[in-house]
């Protein structure tokens, strides 16, 4: 059994919050019962309509996404800015991208219209590996990325330890390339790390996400997960 929102929800039809208005505005009937309290329990047997349109269970999907740098991770941007969704216009499913990247960061994304799996991959304990590539001012070295094997103090709280390699790094120019794996997602997690060892972030770019990578992708492009990927992150 399960909360009547919730399987709203989970059928496409609207997202939790909107569920649960569409229950308490009589939009919902169980059983051909108008139903307009909270909380009320419903099995696979139920039948649920919305408007008098029976609830269809929508499949899961998965998709990996080389988000452009100059989008933003979300289904819509009140400053009509560019968002990940719409590269994925041919897909009826209402996805929603698993986590974030910042507006200017390049890279893997994951879309999903599995709510319990985004939940999972985005809880803070688990513990995905994350590989970014950023391009840094200043002269990278083992001994200046050093202090990021331990963690560093980001908002008063210590990051986990991550994994750290130096691509290169110009004296001519001033600038690195480094290579930081984390677990975390910690909002513009990376940039503050880098920066927090004196390393001000100029580019950043995701390149693995668990042990998926951008293969055979360009920056908008995108590929449905195998369910075997699915179940490599979970
Ligand atoms: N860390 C950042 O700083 N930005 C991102 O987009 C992802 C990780």
């Amino acid at each position: 059994m399960e909360r009547l929102q919730k399987v709203i929800a989970q059928s496409g039809v609207a997202s939790r919050r909107k569920a649960e208005a569409l229950i308490a505005s009589g939009h919902v009937t169980v059983n051909s019962k108008l139903v307009t309290e909270m909380g009320v329990k419903v099995s696979a047997k139920d039948v649920i309509e919305v408007d008098g349109v029976p609830l269809t269970q929508e499949s899961f999907v998965y998709y990996l996404f080389y988000k452009p740098r100059g989008v933003i991770s979300a289904v819509k941007d009140d400053k009509k800015r560019k968002v990940v969704t719409d590269y994925f216009t041919d897909v009826p499913e209402r996805i929603y991208p698993v986590g974030r990247l910042d507006y200017d960061t390049s890279g893997l994304l994951l879309l999903t219209n599995d709510g319990d799996f985004s939940q999972k991959l985005t809880h803070p304990k688990h513990e995905l590996e994350k590989t970014y590539v950023a391009k840094v001012t200043g002269i990278a070295t083992n001994t200046t990325l050093k202090p990021l094997r331990n963690g560093v103090k980001i908002e008063g709280r210590k990051t986990a330890p991550a994994k750290f390699k130096v691509l290169s790094a110009d004296i001519a120019t001033k600038k690195s390339i480094v290579e930081l794996t984390i677990h975390e997602g910690r909002n513009h997690q990376v940039k503050k790390m880098l920066e927090a060892v004196g390393l001000p972030v100029e580019k950043l770019k995701r390149e693995l996400y668990g042990n998926l990578d951008l293969k055979g992708l360009n920056p908008g492009t995108y590929r449905q997960l195998s369910k075997k990927e699915v179940s490599s992150l979970l």
